[in-house]
């Protein structure tokens, strides 16, 4: 390191970074000018901690600082970041060169936030609030889905194209990170007010997505019909027939297995986690939450694998089958909500079994073997997880993003079951979109199973990852660990490579 280097890097840090980074990281902030980053409301004592931190902890609390001073409103978000960053502080002991890395993925490349007017039936004008987070390049174009619902915020959007940013790493496929959306609520509109949404949310959004610029694809709210409105959109905004969305329809672009993919993705992963250690899911009673497409697959694939599924829910409640339901329950339940598009609980009051409706409960209170809350985030309080494991839960994975609360987290690793967090449980349907790219790409169409076959391979791959990476680190058997850092690794490679 030559003298004027040394003279401008702190002395602990530069004693620890590779020559490349410490020159990267003293350019970025030199020792005797300003140390505060432009227009950065926090205090000068908090990024000097960040630039002194000489041990994995000090680096943790430091970067801690820096995520909450900036956004202190983006609680969805500093959670998922805190989420991570728990987990990488002997990944920083080992190579301290990495905090500045992780500093730079914290920020999104960019967010861009839009208006999305439209005529309801009544012909009177409505506006909601459009966002893309286009988080990271360093792997790929931007990847990851639209979410149309009423709690969509910049915090919501943000946490999830972090979380995108690692699970993407995960499938080792070329994706980079991205998530949008819309405070937009599809339920109760009809066809006709549909359609004009998502024609004027994809009139703004077409100006910064493209095959190679940034693929978005489905989230809450967003299913195969809103992705076919968007296409057609997109295709009159810029006469391209591009691979620009995936959850395609299956004769124009769209990809077999797609639909089911992170449901039976997170059934592979979970079956990959419980068999290693010595268990089956042939005959286990699984409670699932959520109603819409990841709850769905995830019940249909643990049927072929001989799970019985008890519960289902949405926001209106819980139904639960005590003899569990059958691949007929399912199909009901499905084409109530598929296509008459009605609540859970018109199964209850049209099935000729024992179900129940419970109003307004999540299933965690149901006494199961395996958990899948498939729904939504922040769904498993730290008493549900409680609950869960009281009853004898001996697995939860996460199908839905981050749908265990932070106080849940322990309470499963404490009772030392089984916990797979949704950046690699569910990063299923991300990993069969980017099939649905690379078969965009070279203008074919491959078999179903030779699609379930690559998503097989890619969810054992994910679970092999994990383990390994928590092994490496002496976390053996912390799926979450493994996944954090094995994720993080692979994005903070491809950022020092690329030069930051
Ligand atoms: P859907 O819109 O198909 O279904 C969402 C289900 O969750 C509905 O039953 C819905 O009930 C329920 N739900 C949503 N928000 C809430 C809430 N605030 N409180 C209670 N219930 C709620 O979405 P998906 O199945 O596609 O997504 C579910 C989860 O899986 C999300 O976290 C998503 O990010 C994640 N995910 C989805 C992927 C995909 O490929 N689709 C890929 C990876 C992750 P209601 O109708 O009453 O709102």
């Amino acid at each position: 390191m030559s003298a004027m280097l040394a003279r401008r890097v702190p002395r602990t840090f530069a004693a620890r970074v590779a020559p490349a980074q410490a020159r990267l990281f003293s350019d970025h902030a030199p020792i005797g000018s300003s140390l505060d980053e432009p227009g950065m409301p926090i205090k000068r004592t908090t990024f000097q901690n960040y630039l002194a931190v000489t041990n994995g902890q000090e680096a943790i609390k430091s970067l801690q600082e820096i995520v909450k001073s900036r956004d202190p409103d983006q609680k969805e978000f500093n959670q998922a970041v805190e989420e991570v960053m728990e987990d990488l502080e002997p990944v920083f002991d080992r190579n301290m060169g990495l905090v500045p890395v992780f500093r730079y993925i914290m920020e999104p490349e960019r967010v861009v936030k839009f208006r999305v007017p439209w005529l309801n039936d009544d012909g009177v004008l409505r506006v909601n609030r459009g966002y893309r987070v286009q988080y990271s390049s360093a792997l790929g174009p931007y990847k990851g889905g639209l979410r149309f619902h009423p709690t969509v915020t910049e915090s919501v959007v943000k946490f999830l194209g972090f979380e995108q940013v690692f699970k993407n790493a995960l499938t080792t496929l070329p994706m980079g990170g991205g998530k949008g959306g819309c405070d937009f609520d599809p339920k109760g509109k009809s066809e006709a007010e549909v359609v004009r949404f998502c024609q004027s949310f994809m009139t703004e959004l077409s100006h910064y997505i493209g095959r190679l610029t940034d693929v978005p694809a489905g989230d809450i709210g967003v299913g195969g019909r809103e992705i076919g409105y968007m296409f057609g959109q997109y295709k009159r905004m810029t006469r391209l027939y591009e691979g620009v969305l995936t959850g395609k329809g299956m004769t124009w672009g769209g990809s077999l297995i797609r639909p089911e993919a992170t449901g039976y993705g997170c059934v592979f992963f979970a079956r990959c986690a419980i068999e290693s250690r010595g268990g089956t899911l042939e005959g286990a009673r699984c409670a699932i939450s959520g109603a819409g497409n990841v709850a769905q697959y995830t019940a249909e694939k643990l049927l072929q694998l001989g799970a019985i599924p008890v519960s289902f829910s949405d926001s209106s409640g819980t139904i639960h089958e005590p003899n569990g339901f059958t691949k007929a329950n399912l199909d009901d339940l499905m084409h109530i909500k598929n296509v008459r598009r009605e609540r859970i609980r018109t199964y209850v009051s049209e099935c000729s079994t024992t179900a129940v409706f419970k109003r307004n409960v999540r299933p965690w209170d149901i006494p199961c073997d395996y958990a899948f809350p498939s729904a939504t985030q922040n769904e498993v309080s730290g008493d549900d997880a409680k609950t869960l494991v009281k009853n004898g839960c001996k697995g939860v994975f996460e199908g839905a993003n981050m749908p265990c609360a932070p106080e849940a987290i322990p309470v499963f690793q404490d009772a030392k079951i089984i916990f797979a967090p949704g950046k690699a449980a569910n990063a299923g349907g991300v990993a069969v979109s980017g099939l649905e790219m690379a078969q965009n790409a070279s203008m074919i169409n491959w078999e179903r199973d030779v699609v379930e076959n690559k998503l097989l391979d890619i969810m054992t791959s994910i679970h092999t990852q994990c383990e390994d990476a928590a092994e490496t680190y002496g976390r053996k058997g912390d799926l979450k660990f493994g996944a954090n850092v094995a994720g993080f690794l692979k994005v903070a490679t491809a950022v020092q490579e690329q030069g930051v």
